[in-house]
């Protein structure tokens, strides 16, 4: 039985926690937030479904979508009927039903920001409020901002897309795909008592870049 330290309950985290857990060993799962509400995130596909069943066969509250509205930046629109529904949730429920199936296999799941990392010891380590700490593997899920490895850097601006997210007080049974004029373009979708709308585009390339970026994992 292996002692194992993640940073991060997003769902990369909290999935591995419950794996890892299930499996015997004893875990330790870290986030500065646990479940928490933010833009991105929330909407699955038939074929997200289909590997992890229990996403949509459980008490948790979520909408499911069977339709998709794409109206282009000249105003053309067009309705897909799609055979199997995207199931969407709240950022925080999702999370949270995720980390509380990691917690039922027995990870422990605590609510703490890990300062750094080093794994240039015989066994990773890990900060914790300024106190070091050693696990027999360390696993590192803290989203794709995360730098905690030396050799990680920031993101530069080219490999940035801007996205603005808002919380829409009511309900809607598609989601709505706008192309703007330029490279961008506005989706909502609904969640179960509100709607989420938000406005994509690429940072700094306004008219310099044809190619437009839909949140293609949402609507395939
Ligand atoms: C605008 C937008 C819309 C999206 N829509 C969808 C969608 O509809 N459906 C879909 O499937 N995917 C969607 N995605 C992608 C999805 O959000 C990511 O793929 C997913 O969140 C990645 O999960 P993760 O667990 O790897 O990272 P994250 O969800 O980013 O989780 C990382 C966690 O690590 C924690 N953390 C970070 N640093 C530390 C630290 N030092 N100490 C402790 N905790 C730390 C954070 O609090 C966070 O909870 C969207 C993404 C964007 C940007």
């Amino acid at each position: 039985m292996a002692e194992i330290a993640i940073v991060g309950g997003g769902p990369s985290g909290a999935m591995c926690g419950e794996q890892l857990a299930c499996a015997g060993h004893k875990v330790n799962l870290f986030d500065e937030h646990l479940a928490w509400e933010k833009p991105c995130g929330g909407g699955l596909t038939h074929k997200a479904i289909q590997c992890f069943p229990f996403l949509l066969d459980n008490s948790y509250p979520k909408k499911l979508v069977h339709s998709v509205e794409l109206i282009s930046s000249e105003e053309h629109q067009a309705t897909l009927e799609m055979p199997h529904p995207i199931v969407i949730y709240s950022r925080t429920v999702l999370n949270g039903m995720l980390l509380d199936r990691a917690q039922a296999a027995g990870c422990r799941v605590h609510r703490s920001r890990v300062m750094s990392v080093d794994t240039t010891t015989t066994k990773p380590r890990y900060c914790l409020e300024g106190e070091w700490h050693e696990a027999d593997f360390l696993v590192l899920a803290a989203g794709a901002r995360n730098q905690l490895l030396p050799e990680t850097r920031a993101l530069q601006r080219d490999e940035l897309e801007m996205t603005q997210g808002y919380f829409v007080p009511q309900t809607a049974d598609a989601i709505t795909i706008k192309f703007l004029p330029s490279n961008s373009c506005r989706t909502s979708k609904a969640i179960s008592g509100r709607s989420r709308a938000a406005i994509i585009s690429r940072l700094g390339f306004a008219g310099a870049c044809p190619r437009i970026r839909a949140p293609s994992c949402e609507a395939t």
